[in-house]
């Protein structure tokens, strides 16, 4: 009998030992959210108190560089994959591919052919036996390279943030028949839908905006504590693009630089796309001098920066608008009083990012990061392979608390601050030394001068 009681508590203390290393094996789950349009400098602007606490306990970047162009679908699935969109084939919100001759709109994006030059990070964590989840993420719906995430709802603009939530702590959480998702992905259109409406500079309408995204925050924390997942998985907010103020006074109207017969348009503003129908040269010298305010580039003369060059699916000739300004074909009305898609190198277009969780540090910042970093970042987390992108690592890890990182201006302070001690000592050392009277010489010194001839004294 003591022999079978011995043996039960050994059994016991063994698979909890077990379970402890699985336990430790195995990462954080990893909860990605976005919302959509979050400008960096709302930060600023908006109080935003429940985004504050998160990152008070864990990180905040405080601006990411996102890609060109500066628009909902590409940048999304830069975040999940780490590419430009030339890389990942996602360009605009209305494409046209010369090689199939399909179109593409955000309404009508279900052809996998659009998104199979990439794979979505809840395709390639499928690969390590994890189960994913994408709820209403740009592009989670479609069947990229003949999968979908384990866990996705098609896009619907009326399923509101609480019913998301719900279903998204229920998918990490799992059940009896189903492990839950180690990553999951979750989308929301705020505050871009009344950034667009009112315009970024309307403080009334967009402080009332700003507040339902904070109080969506406070709602998706309780949710987590409630459900046990908070402090025990990792949560990543971030963004995709900004916003900025846009005016009827600010209108480029193609019409008045070419007759429409001339060109196709695949896409409008702000960077307009032209396959030109007669003679090139000559569509592009009557675009390039349209406007002050309107950049026009041939295909191979796409800047390198924009990394936005190598891809069929970019057209002959795209035209970039000026910051605020917007391209029209013609007539007065101004489409949207706000509106992102210009120049990644503006701060109006760039979002942030705030993550908190048992892997990253507490209470740090940083003024900045490259949005293709989050990826490889997330793939460390969850300890999956990446894929080939444009990301490092190199800035990024600084945020995980098990990375040692020099905090650059920290060590210049300290360097520059030894430095000024050194010289303190040295000055105040040498001016000791001048002010010793004759008589206290050291006796070397004394010695020395007693056999030089040439001492005045002895003369
Ligand atoms: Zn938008």
């Amino acid at each position: 009998m003591l022999l079978k009681i011995l043996l039960g508590v050994l059994c016991c203390v063994g698979a909890l030992a077990t379970e402890n290393i699985t336990e430790q094996l195995s990462p954080p789950q990893l909860l990605l959210v976005s919302f959509d349009g979050f400008r960096a400098d709302y930060l600023r602007r908006f109080p935003m108190p429940n985004l504050k606490l998160l990152y008070s306990q864990g990180v905040l970047v405080e601006q990411l560089t996102n890609v060109f162009i500066t628009k909902t679908f590409p940048n999304h699935y830069s975040l999940v994959t780490g590419l430009y969109a030339e890389s990942h084939g996602i360009l605009a919100s209305n494409m046209y591919d010369p090689v199939s001759h399909e179109h593409f709109h955000i309404n009508n994006d279900s052809n996998p052919m659009w998104w199979n030059e990439a794979r979505p990070l809840w395709i390639s964590a499928l690969d390590s036996g994890y189960k994913t989840a994408a709820m209403m993420w740009p592009g989670s719906d479609v069947t990229i390279r003949n999968r979908t995430a384990t866990h996705f709802l098609p896009y619907n603009p009326n399923v509101t943030f609480k019913q998301r939530v719900g279903n998204v702590t229920k998918w990490m959480l799992g059940d009896e028949k189903e492990k839950g998702a180690m990553f999951a992905a979750l989308y929301w259109e705020e505050p871009d839908r009344s950034g667009h409406i009112f315009g970024p500079d309307n403080d009334t309408a967009m402080s009332e905006v700003l507040k339902e995204v904070d109080d969506n925050i406070g709602l998706l924390i309780s949710e987590l504590k409630i459900t046990g997942l908070w402090g025990r998985v990792n949560i990543l907010i971030t963004s995709d693009h900004g916003m900025t103020q846009c005016s009827a006074q600010r209108l480029i109207k193609l019409d008045n630089c070419l007759h429409p017969d001339n060109y196709t348009l695949v896409d409008l503003s702000p960077v307009t796309a032209i396959i030109p129908l007669k003679d090139p040269e000559a569509v592009f010298k009557l675009l390039d001098k349209c406007h002050e305010h309107m950049k026009a580039y041939k295909k191979p003369d796409i800047p390198d920066r924009l990394h936005y060059r190598n891809n069929d699916r970019v057209q002959p000739i795209i035209l970039i608008a000026d910051e605020g300004w917007t391209i029209v074909r013609r007539g007065d009305k101004l489409p949207r009083l706000g509106d992102h898609g210009y120049d990644n190198a503006l701060p109006s277009m760039h979002p942030f990012m705030a993550a908190s969780g048992p892997s990253f540090r507490q209470g740090y910042r940083i003024s900045s990061l490259q949005s293709v970093d989050i990826y490889p970042l997330m793939c460390k987390l969850l300890s999956v392979p990446p894929q080939p992108n444009n990301g490092t690592m190199t800035h990024a890890r600084c945020l995980l608390a098990a990375e040692s990182c020099w905090d650059v201006p920290l060590v210049i302070g300290l360097v520059v601050g030894v430095l000024l001690l050194l010289t303190a000592i040295t000055v105040l050392f040498r001016f000791l030394s001048s002010r010793r009277p004759p008589g206290s010489r050291p006796f070397q010194r004394l010695q020395v001068d007693d056999d030089d001839d040439d001492d005045p004294m002895l003369e």
